[in-house]
């Protein structure tokens, strides 16, 4: 009996190519349900799966904003069940907090958290019912750790933690597994994709300061991606982990090179530690940042980093480390 996966997103990135990924597999496990919000863009992923998805593959519209259309889609599912539910979609929003409009930040709030919750509400009873399943969330490190001018986009990834880590410890009573899939930059539409307010408008308050260091920040965004981010490959790895594990844990990061930023909130409960690290990181100059690693790295004794020791910082202050085993 083939397992029936159903993906958030599938029109892009990681949602895209782990659809692609799964509908490819050569003894035809899975089933997949590849829904997106624009049927338009369903090229893409047909062409890659081409011969093969009549049987591994059906491709559905649904915007997780809306419930309707999650309904529609879970009636349409011929097997009558989802085995594996994988919350992906989602939206990103960069800029100063004072410049983000009230309707931009509830349309964030509405697909990454709302939407995220719509679609587990959907599937869950069945789940229940059936004393199995598992749920997938694309997680991010902007759910893990605060980031300047991300503030409404980390509010709603740190709120789908708090979801997730609430659901986790019902959920083991119906041997239903939710996982987080923790990821750093990754190489897809996301950036493009992303709402990124334009402070040039000199209607929209902000001031000049701010503005500088807005621009330090897309600056340094911008050299993360170049020089850290993952392709969906590595990414689609974990979650095959996951799909595959006997029992899956709770949280996996895809990327173990960022995590020491997180591990100082942890190091310091009073946030300093972290907070001081993040500033130097992305909104500081390259030196002062070089400065700040070295206190950073001899925090590190911090018990789950003790095998990972940083090798190399490129000139863009971003950490490079050893071994990714945690
Ligand atoms: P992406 O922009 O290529 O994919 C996001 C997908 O979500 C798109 O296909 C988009 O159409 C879809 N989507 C947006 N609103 C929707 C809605 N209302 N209903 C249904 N689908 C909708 O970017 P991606 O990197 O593949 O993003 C996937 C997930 O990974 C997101 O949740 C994102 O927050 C997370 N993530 C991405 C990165 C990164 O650097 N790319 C880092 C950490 C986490």
């Amino acid at each position: 009996e083939q397992k029936v996966v159903l993906i958030t997103g599938c029109s892009s990135g990681i949602g895209l190519s782990l659809a692609i990924h799964l509908a490819s597999d050569p003894s035809k496990t899975y089933k997949v349900y590849a829904t997106m919000r624009n049927l338009d863009k369903k090229q893409r992923l047909l062409e890659s799966v081409r011969d093969l998805h009549n049987e591994t593959m059906a491709v559905l519209q649904m915007d997780i904003t809306d419930q309707q259309s999650i309904g529609t889609v879970q009636r349409s599912i011929a097997e009558g069940r989802v085995d594996i539910l994988v919350c992906n979609a989602g939206v990103g929003l960069m800029g100063p907090l004072e410049a983000q409009s009230e309707d931009i930040m509830r349309g964030i709030l509405e697909v990454n958290l709302l939407g995220t919750i719509r679609t587990i509400q959907t599937f869950l009873p069945d789940m229940k019912r059936r004393r199995q399943g598992r749920i997938l969330v694309t997680g991010s490190m902007g759910g893990l750790q605060g980031l300047p001018f991300n503030e409404v986009y980390c509010a709603s990834k740190f709120a789908v933690e708090g979801v997730c880590e609430s659901l986790a410890i019902l959920l083991q009573q119906f041997k239903i597994h939710v996982s987080l899939i923790e990821c750093g930059p990754v190489n897809t539409d996301f950036l493009r994709n992303l709402k990124k307010t334009e402070v040039s408008d000199e209607s929209v308050e902000v001031d000049a300061h701010t503005r500088r260091l807005y621009e330090m920040y897309l600056q340094h965004c911008e050299m993360m991606f170049q020089n850290a981010a993952q392709d969906t490959d590595d990414i689609i790895q974990v979650f095959m982990e996951v799909i595959q594990a006997q029992c899956p844990v709770f949280r996996y990061y895809t990327n173990s090179a960022l995590l020491p930023m997180s591990s100082l909130k942890l190091t310091a409960l009073d946030g300093s530690q972290y907070i001081r690290a993040m500033k130097l990181m992305a909104i500081k100059s390259t030196p002062l940042f070089l400065r700040a690693l070295t206190e950073i790295s001899e925090t590190l004794s911090f018990r789950i980093l003790r095998k990972t020791s940083i090798r190399h910082l490129s000139s863009c202050g971003v950490l490079v480390t050893r071994n990714t085993s945690l």
